[in-house]
């Protein structure tokens, strides 16, 4: 156990965010860089390393949370480093990202703060990286079988290092042009710098993962051809059909889905535009979609000089604590202030989006809404709360219908579709074609990096038995396997 009376002499730290003012003037992290190492081993202190570790459960990765605490408090980075890897292949992404179920299932929890998991993470893996100490694991021998893997976000870039390091030689098609998935085109810059993902992808290379960008399998290779040129194929295509709204105006100039506003952002931090072909400066900027996509828009927004930002949720707003119908160890609903909702816009619940209106050129300018209450299982509107709202940009972040089949890859696969829209699976990630696997948001529906990670890390674990008849590999998932939630 790192301190024994730590938790009862250390109080909660959290890493220190830049002034908003000066973070809004660019798009970098928002968090100050190495605020916290001074502090986190006293932070990782606060881990009583617990006889049944619950942080454990809530991290679908199944990460040695108390033992990689117990090294960073001794300053044995080495040895952190090591145990953190065993589990998660990218926790500079996780450290950065993940929403920390670990945190919401930590025991202090029941009645203090719960140990900052996430930033004790993040420092393990930026220190490591910092002193060498990640370092290509070249596999010893290889099997002679090959393997595609289509979609460079999480789930496929972790499959297919468990498999390269596993002896296979794997191969990661991605339709666009750079690596990534939503880590690269969706999730903005200032909540991950991109370098984070080069250096892995470096990392990757040296292993001998071979990458092709800007090939589309459905379209540029056909998925049998695919099938018939490796001996297995790993679907990690992700989830990106987007919910739409459809209500009169829709059609009308400046009326984007998120993904359309977003990845252009990213694209100008890659250098490609100078200025995105679709900005929020000087605009009137609505958000529909009170959730972690929206909030990206916000923040995007802001940078952009955007006049003002409102978000919209269809949803009451959340309290700030947890309700009693979530109690501990799950992960609750509560009331969220992102770095994005530090830096500005107005957040407006239980409203829905009746209509959009525009000028004579079919540009945006209005947005009407109702207010509306949850009632006889359905949102009602209010009579009388009806009002007009200026919009000169309006993203849509409503969440996502299921994997994008347009391309014609699943279709040229054979491969069946669940209820839901996404690629259907076994027990053990197998589709119903022979040697096809599928993981990530393809197969689970949009849900989060941890979980991406987690299930091509289990794919991969199948897809080594598939081909050799055995497999070392972990497998820390089920794909049935969900969030605790009750
Ligand atoms: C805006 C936004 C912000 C988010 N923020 C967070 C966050 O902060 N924390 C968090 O945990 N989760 C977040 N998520 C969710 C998270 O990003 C996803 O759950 C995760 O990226 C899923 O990983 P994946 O590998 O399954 O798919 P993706 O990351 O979607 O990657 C799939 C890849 O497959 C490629 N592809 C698709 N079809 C083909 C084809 N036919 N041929 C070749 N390539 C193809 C796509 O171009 C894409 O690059 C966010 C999602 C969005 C949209
Ligand atoms: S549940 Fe919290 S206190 Fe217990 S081992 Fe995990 S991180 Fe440490």
């Amino acid at each position: 156990m790192a301190d024994p009376k730590g938790f009862l002499t250390t109080g909660k730290q959290l890493a220190e965010r830049r002034p908003v003012d000066v973070r809004l003037r660019d798009w970098n992290e928002v968090y100050v860089e190495r605020s916290l190492l001074p502090i986190i081993s006293k932070q990782a202190g606060r881990c009583m390393d617990c006889g049944i570790p619950f942080c454990h459960n809530g991290c679908p990765l199944g990460n040695l949370i108390p033992e990689w605490n117990d090294l960073a408090f001794r300053d044995d980075w080495a040895g952190a480093i090591e145990r953190l890897h065993a589990t998660n292949n990218f926790p500079e992404f996780t450290g950065r990202l993940c929403p920390a179920p670990c945190e919401s299932a930590c025991v202090l929890g029941i009645n203090q703060d719960a140990v900052t998991i996430k930033n004790v993470e993040v420092t393990i893996i930026d220190k490591a990286w910092d002193n060498g100490g990640v370092r290509p694991q070249v596999p010893e021998r290889l099997s002679g079988k090959t393997v595609a893997v289509v979609g460079s976000g999480p789930a496929g870039l972790a499959a297919a290092q468990q498999l390269t390091r596993a002896g296979h030689t794997v191969v990661v098609y991605e339709r666009a042009d750079r690596i990534g998935g939503l880590l690269r085109y969706g999730i903005p810059e200032f909540k991950m710098e991109k370098r984070h993902i080069n250096r892995r992808i470096e990392q990757m290379r040296a292993e001998g993962t071979r990458f092709r960008t800007g090939v589309e399998i459905g379209s540029d290779l056909t998925g049998q051809q695919l099938r018939e040129r490796f001996d297995a194929v790993v679907v990690a295509a992700g989830a990106t059909t987007a919910r739409d709204l459809p209500v009169p105006g829709r059609e009308l100039k400046g009326v984007h889905q998120a993904m359309e506003y977003l990845p252009l952002a990213n694209k100008v931090q890659e250098g490609d535009f100078v200025e995105a072909p679709i900005s929020a400066k000087g605009k009137h900027v609505i958000v529909i979609g009170g959730g972690d996509t929206g909030a990206d828009c916000l923040g995007t927004a802001l940078r952009q000089g955007a006049a003002s930002v409102t978000q919209l949720e269809i949803m009451p707003r959340p309290g700030e604590e947890r309700p009693g119908h979530q109690p501990w160890p799950t992960m609750p609903m509560t009331y969220k202030v992102t770095s994005a909702h530090e830096e500005g816009g107005d957040r407006v619940y239980s409203v829905n989006t009746t209509h959009f209106s525009g000028d004579e050129d079919g540009n945006v300018q209005e947005l009407h809404l109702v207010e509306v209450e949850f009632k006889d299982g359905r949102f009602t509107p209010v009579p009388g709360t009806e009002r007009s709202i200026p919009a000169q940009l309006v993203t849509l972040a409503m969440g996502f219908t299921g994997t994008d089949v347009r391309n014609g890859l699943v279709e040229q696969l054979g491969a069946e579709l669940d209820a839901r829209g996404n690629v259907a699976r076994d027990s053990k990630f197998a589709t119903n074609v022979d040697g096809v696997y599928v993981c990530g948001d393809a197969g689970r529906g949009q849900s989060l990096i941890v979980w991406a990670i987690a299930e091509g890390r289990s794919a991969a674990a199948a897809v080594d038995a598939y081909l050799g008849g055995k497999t070392a590999l972990p497998a820390p998932i089920r794909p049935t396997d969900r969030p605790l939630v009750v």
